[in-house]
C-alpha cells in the first residue's frame, strides 16, 4: 500500500497489519500486529508498533526512532 506525499494521513494509520498471529498469552490465533512510520517533530522518523489480542485483551505498543541520536531529554512546558 503506497501513498503519495500529498495524501498523507493526519493520524498514524497502520501501514502494515498482520492478523491471525498466535498470542503469547492465550495461544489463540487472535493476535493482530500493527506497524506504521511517522515523522515526529524533534525525533525524526519513528516506527510505531502495536499488538492486540481480541481474545484475551493483551496489548503492547512500542516506538523506535529510525536514526540513532545522542541520549537526550526533551521537556514540554504548558506555556
Ligand atoms: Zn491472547
Amino acid at each position: 500500500m503506497k501513498k503519495s506525499p500529498e495524501e498523507k494521513p493526519k493520524k498514524a494509520v497502520p501501514e502494515e497489519v498482520i492478523a491471525g498471529e498466535v498470542c503469547p498469552f492465550c495461544h489463540e490465533k487472535t493476535l493482530v500486529l500493527m506497524d506504521t512510520k511517522k515523522d515526529i517533530p524533534y525525533f525524526g522518523t519513528c516506527f510505531l508498533f502495536a499488538m492486540d489480542c481480541s481474545n484475551c485483551g493483551y496489548h503492547k505498543s512500542d516506538i523506535e526512532t529510525e536514526s540513532e541520536q545522542e541520549p537526550s531529554k526533551i521537556y514540554y512546558r504548558d506555556r
